[in-house]
């Protein structure tokens, strides 16, 4: 089979187990790709951004964002679901990263803001936007 994540052929064997259920991904992007939520805190003069996300210190191209991204779409569902504090909850992406400056301001006065993503962000850059 092929892997979904990295394009290398595996071969995986046949047990009852698994008999009607194919891995769409080899052993080793199970291992390195394996999600550990994480919340990153940055309080501002209105309140707190928390960043939720999954993976930290990996990069991962944009096939593997796309598959990522729908594999994990539970987990962002019931992130949301769970009515945490913030007053808004974005999902962002490398996009909504780099024009970041360009929409904080308008939701900083919401003062409670979630961002979810797949990875990391650094906002230490934008610390003068808090
Ligand atoms: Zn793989």
């Amino acid at each position: 089979m092929k892997c979904q994540l990295c394009d290398n052929w595996f071969y995986q064997e046949t047990i009852f187990g698994n008999l009607f259920e194919f891995p769409q991904i080899c052993a080793e992007c199970q291992r390195k790709f394996k999600a550990e939520p994480k919340i990153e805190s940055y309080p501002f003069s209105y309140g707190v951004l928390d960043h939720i996300y999954l993976y930290s210190d990996i990069q991962i191209n944009a096939k593997q964002k796309h598959y990522l991204g729908e594999k994990h779409v539970e987990f962002f569902l019931m992130i949301s679901g769970k009515r945490l504090n913030q007053a808004i909850l974005l999902f962002i992406d490398d996009q909504m990263y780099n024009s970041f400056s360009e929409w904080f301001p308008f939701l900083k006065p919401f003062g409670s803001i979630g961002i979810m993503s797949l990875t990391r962000y650094d906002f230490d850059g934008f610390m003068n936007f808090f």
